[in-house]
């Protein structure tokens, strides 16, 4: 899909969903593909880039970016776990998996460590011809995740800041709840025309802003419905039963579950830190802010 005569959207496999990506093709003076991990639909175009860009480092975005065999791009905080398995496996928190299923899911994902040539930083203007992209650092997703902005045709490419009815992904050790929610406000005050994500269909004019609105919204959510479920106290297992995030865990399902886990685990702690839950043992509870008031925050 053209959006101008040299930016184009290339929509992965499975539609762009996970495993696979949906990339950025910037065909000008200087060609370059924003993440790798189209699939068929990238490669059966032929496309010979003059250089590799990675949005974050996360295996079904930099799949098959080898096969180029041109210079690799990345924003600092996520060139280790491109370039070393062992350092993906903890940011993923796959090490936690256990050695053959870690390993499954690694081949599941065609995770492929690659070197990387160099880097960019927040604000960097990267220029290829007539398009000029504004590199965004926008952590949370992963530490140093990016998005790029066209700014004079007001295309962005959000990346995994993904618009899905979903919401936002935060389901391995190098996510941060409160740097995404951030990353989406910051994303929301440059007002862009179009948005094109890493795995939904590209968002235009109008409907952006409601978009970005309701994708931030989406953690709030899963907060109040963690705080309905703990007026009874609850484990983080229980709360993994739940399906709060995922709603099912389709197969590979011990890593769908070992996601919603993940994820629900950012939200107590959130929550424990604001002083809305309280732990003991293993079990969590809602804690009234009056409770805190005038017990002392005991129960
Ligand atoms: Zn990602």
């Amino acid at each position: 899909m053209e959006f101008t005569r040299e930016i184009k959207a290339v929509f992965g496999d499975n539609k762009g969903r996970f495993p696979f990506c949906n990339c950025l093709i910037i065909d000008d003076e200087i060609k370059a593909v924003i993440d790798t991990g189209g699939g068929d639909p990238l490669h059966s175009r032929g496309f010979d880039p003059d250089l590799v860009i990675l949005s974050h480092y996360h295996p079904d975005h930099i799949r098959d970016a080898a096969s180029f065999n041109r210079p690799v791009y990345c924003h600092p905080a996520d060139i280790p776990p491109v370039e070393k398995e062992e350092i993906l496996l903890d940011y993923t928190s796959f090490r936690e998996l256990g050695d053959t299923r870690a390993r499954m899911v690694l081949e599941f994902l065609r995770y492929r460590p690659l070197p990387v040539t160099g880097s960019f930083a927040d604000g960097d203007v990267l220029n290829f011809g007539r398009v000029q992209l504004r590199v965004l650092h926008t952590p949370g997703h992963s530490p140093g995740h990016c998005c790029f902005y066209a700014e004079r045709e007001g295309v962005l490419f959000s990346a995994d800041v993904d618009l899905t009815s979903f919401g936002p992904w935060y389901g391995h050790n190098s996510c941060e709840l409160d740097a995404f929610e951030e990353s989406i406000k910051r994303i929301m005050s440059l007002q862009p025309a179009v948005v094109i994500s890493g795995h939904n269909d590209p968002v235009r004019g109008g409907e952006v802003q409601a978009a970005l609105q309701a994708y931030l919204e989406k953690i709030a959510e899963r907060d109040r419905l963690l705080l309905d479920f703990l007026e009874r106290p609850a484990t983080l297992e229980e709360m993994t039963d739940q399906k709060f995030i995922y709603g099912k865990h389709p197969e590979p399902a011990f890593l769908y579950r070992h996601f919603e886990k993940k994820m629900l685990k950012k939200h107590l702690d959130r929550l424990f830190t604001r002083g809305q839950v309280q732990v003991g043992g293993k079990a969590y509870r809602r804690l009234e802010k009056r409770q805190k008031f005038f017990y002392g925050g005991q129960d």
